[in-house]
């Protein structure tokens, strides 16, 4: 028997409380990762929800059991590690990694409708470079915001990612009420997997560093050893 999310006994309000942590891992503009889909891994039946960069599993029970999507979904089995390895990640350091990135300004913008953020786009079975966005996939608003510095990545058991995973795990042990996190699978060029109490599991994508992504300083989240 594993553990429910903790904070609320009322069906409705598991329910709601699982739609409220899965939703911002979807990708509401890519047809297959645009709602929640079930998956059975580990002898347990979950619920899904998936981007490019991450996926997030919370285990399924009566109390929370959403429908199946209408449409065709993807199989993770390919994609979900196994475990290999169990370092205990304490929050308050996880915390303290994601506050010690500075606010910088940075300017607003958002995704170009002429090529969905891609830069290009294809008419007529031709390709063509996007000239509503320069290329680049964004439209600049002039607006600035506070933001984490876009140059500083997170190194967790010697591995980038982008802090804003961070971000959304921090997010996701608030909202659940998370009293451990586990890092279950790490290794090179694999994205990392952390087990959240016996409840909830997320995948993040690490960063590649290359020509287009140049190697970015990071801050590293203080690891205490294996339990
Ligand atoms: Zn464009």
């Amino acid at each position: 028997m594993f553990d429910k999310i903790k904070f609320y006994k009322h069906y409705d309000m598991q329910k709601q409380l699982t739609l409220t942590i899965l939703t911002p891992y979807l990708a509401p503009d890519r047809p297959l990762l645009k709602d929640i889909f079930p998956f059975e891994h580990n002898g347990r039946n979950w619920h899904v929800a998936s981007n490019p960069h991450s996926i997030i599993m919370i285990a399924q029970y009566a109390e929370n059991r959403l429908p199946p999507p209408d449409h065709a979904f993807p199989n993770l089995l390919a994609i979900i590690p196994a475990f290999n390895c169990q370092l205990q990640i304490r929050i308050e350091d996880l915390n303290e990694t994601y506050f010690s990135i500075p606010l910088v300004n940075q300017e607003v913008t958002y995704e170009c409708e002429t090529c969905n953020g891609d830069g290009t786009f294809t008419h007529d079975g031709f390709d063509y470079d996007c000239k509503t966005c320069n290329e680049t996939g964004k439209i600049k608003t002039g607006r600035l915001e506070k933001a984490k510095d876009p140059a500083k990545d997170i190194l967790i058991n010697g591995i980038p990612i982008d802090s804003k995973h961070v971000y959304m795990m921090l997010n996701v042990i608030k909202q659940a009420g998370v009293s451990s996190v586990t890092l279950r699978h790490s290794s090179e060029n694999k994205p990392l997997l952390f087990e959240l109490d016996d409840t909830i599991m997320i995948l993040i994508a690490q960063k590649h560093y290359n020509d287009e992504n140049p190697r970015k300083e990071t801050v590293a989240v203080k690891i205490h050893g294996i339990n």
